[in-house]
């Protein structure tokens, strides 16, 4: 009988991403995932980094700093194993900040730097409200589609095994300790099994993690011409991500929606018209493409992270808004702990053991 070291259900960006640090530390890994890798939330994802306090959760903040501060290396490490592009920017977001945070204490204790738009952006300065306050923020942004693509071939490459098309019913349990997944087709054996699938997350026998899907709805545009916006811009409105392909995402709303993926021409439309008062040089623009996915959510917007009730059985899910961002640092903390040893960060505050 085969078994594995480790087994990881789900295939998203956090998944591969944990299971390249698995392997690293010599571990055997087994990716199940339940359709095709990466078309779920990670597919979907605009790609901003933001570690910004005046968005980040306290908590969280040093996770997310940290995790930013791991991108470079990482996305290197994936380009040059994969021989992929990932597109990581570093041009910087400029904030076009909302009443929240014009009175968020963190405003005036950061370093935000004010910036002139006609200087900066010189786009954004031709739409109505030139004047608006502006800050220049030092974050980077990243392709998902391309990073998570990366981090697959990574994976493989590094000797990851996978099986995909393949859902987890239940994580089995021998002894009072986890023994493997149970699927749809077939059985897998480990010791130990991580639970990386996403806004599904809980869903998964034993344990009923409190996931749910918060729904986002983006559009996708052509600039017409790849140095109209070099920044990431945010603004209550929307915001704007440009990749250095000249495509431009424009994003994003949060909907209670269950697990519905579908997009709607209001909704898109609004962001269009969003896109349009932000940068009206996009009047031309054409539209490549809209959807929608699905961000894993939790009670109180942190994520899941440490060993469950049952010893050898882990998960690292609920990274909400941040996952694209959170992955470096996820890998690296979990792969600490399955490891058995103690990560360079409390974790307190994101255990399981948190919910009832
Ligand atoms: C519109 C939108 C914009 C976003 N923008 C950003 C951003 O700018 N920056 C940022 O950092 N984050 C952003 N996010 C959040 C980010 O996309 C998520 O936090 C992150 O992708 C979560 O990754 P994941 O691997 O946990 O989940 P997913 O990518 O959803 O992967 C979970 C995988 O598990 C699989 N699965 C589920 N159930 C099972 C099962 N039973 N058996 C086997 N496999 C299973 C699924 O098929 C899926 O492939 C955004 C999300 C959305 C929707």
């Amino acid at each position: 009988m085969k078994t594995w070291d480790v087994i990881i259900i789900g295939g998203g960006i956090i998944g591969p991403s944990l299971s390249i640090a698995l392997r690293k530390r010599g571990a055997s890994v087994l990716v199940v995932e339940r359709a095709e890798p990466g078309r779920e939330a990670s597919h979907a994802a605009g790609g901003m980094l933001v570690d910004c306090p005046l968005e980040t959760p306290a908590v969280l903040q040093p996770l997310a700093t940290a995790s930013a501060r791991l991108y470079p290396e990482f996305a290197y490490e994936l380009e040059v194993e994969s021989g992929m592009k990932v597109d990581l920017r570093d041009f910087g977001t400029i904030l076009l900040p909302s009443t929240e945070h014009i009175r968020h204490p963190a405003l005036r204790a950061s370093a935000l730097l004010p910036v002139r738009l006609a200087e900066a952006e010189p786009a954004l300065a031709e739409s109505g409200f030139p004047l608006r306050p502006a800050f220049y923020l030092k974050e980077r942004s990243v392709d998902p589609r391309a990073l998570t693509a990366a981090a697959w071939k990574t994976a493989k490459n590094r000797g990851v095994d996978f099986s995909s098309g393949d859902e987890v019913t239940a994580v089995t349990v021998a002894e009072d300790r986890a023994a493997g997944v149970t699927t749809v087709k077939t059985a897998f054996h480990a010791a130990k099994v991580v639970n990386c699938a996403g806004a599904w997350s809980g869903q998964i026998a034993p344990h009923a993690f409190p996931t749910r899907p918060v729904k986002g709805q983006m559009l996708c545009l052509v600039m017409p011409s790849r140095a109209l916006l070099k920044h990431v811009v945010r603004s209550p409105e929307a915001y704007l991500i440009p990749r250095s392909d000249g495509r431009l995402l424009v994003g994003a709303t949060v909907e209670e929606a269950g697990f519905d993926k579908r997009t709607d021409l209001a909704t898109i439309q609004r962001l269009h018209h969003a896109a349009l008062a932000l940068v009206p040089e996009l009047r031309n623009a054409r539209i490549l493409e809209d959807w929608a996915g699905l961000r894993p959510g939790t009670p109180d917007a942190l994520p899941i992270l440490g060993e469950t009730q049952t010893p050898g059985y882990y998960v690292a899910t609920g990274h909400f808004r941040d996952g694209i961002l959170l992955a470096p640092i996820t890998a690296e903390v979990m792969a600490a702990l399955i490891e058995g040893r103690v990560p360079e960060f409390d974790l307190t505050a994101f255990s399981p053991a948190r919910f009832p």
